[in-house]
């Protein structure tokens, strides 16, 4: 069974994820850590676990989501996942960094692509993908059917959804991610997003206002 471990990192607050299982393997999802003393804190926790990362993604590349990135691949030697669409929104996030003062260094190692076909295999774990963009071209939502959880990024919040309104995004596109892609999950269905609380499928058909 798969564990997903919450962090909130970086001024903009948000939440990096680490799913691993019970033989210690690791996925890091969105390593937001800008600071010395998270990066410290995510190290510490992989330590402290005796978690071994085997893959590095990116639910999509807006810079609270990214700054980690250099770090995880400088310290476990990993190299980046992400959808094709997300490379140009990567490469844009330093320039967005020191436009909101929070100037870091991108990641440089190679990038690898994933679509929604592929699957995340943890052993003999899986997640599925899922293309759910709007709030960026190319974000992707990963959802484990066992564990019944679904870590998606800026997608769907606790009763609130993700922003449309910066480069790549749009509202229609992802009010049908949301309603095609998540809300067609089990209503238990745990819900680990990009900034704010858990909550769940269920909760957030009954309560999201947008909907
Ligand atoms: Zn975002």
């Amino acid at each position: 069974m798969l564990t997903v471990k919450s962090f909130t990192f970086n001024p903009i607050q948000e939440n990096t994820y680490i799913v691993y299982n019970q033989n210690r393997k690791a996925v890091i999802f969105d390593p937001g850590c800008f600071f010395e003393e998270e990066k410290n804190l995510l190290k510490q926790f992989i330590e402290e676990n005796k978690l071994v990362p085997i893959q590095l993604i990116n639910t999509h590349c807006h810079l609270d989501h990214v700054f980690g990135n250099k770090f995880i691949h400088d310290t476990y030697g990993l190299e980046l996942y992400i959808h094709p669409k997300e490379q140009m929104m990567l490469e844009y996030a330093p320039i967005s960094g020191q436009q909101y003062g929070l100037s870091f260094e991108n990641y440089k190692g190679n990038i690898h692509f994933l679509k929604e076909e592929d699957k995340i295999e943890i052993e003999e774990e899986e997640l599925t993908i899922l293309f759910t963009p709007g709030h960026s071209p190319g974000h992707l939502s990963f959802y484990n059917r066992k564990a019944n959880f679904a870590i998606v990024g800026d997608v769907l919040f606790y009763e609130s959804i993700g922003r449309t309104d910066l480069p790549g995004g749009d509202y229609d596109t992802l009010i049908s991610s949301i309603e095609q892609k998540l809300y067609t999950l089990p209503n238990n269905t745990k819900v680990f997003s990009g900034h704010g609380p858990t909550t769940t499928i269920g909760y957030e058909k009954d309560n999201n206002p947008f909907f």
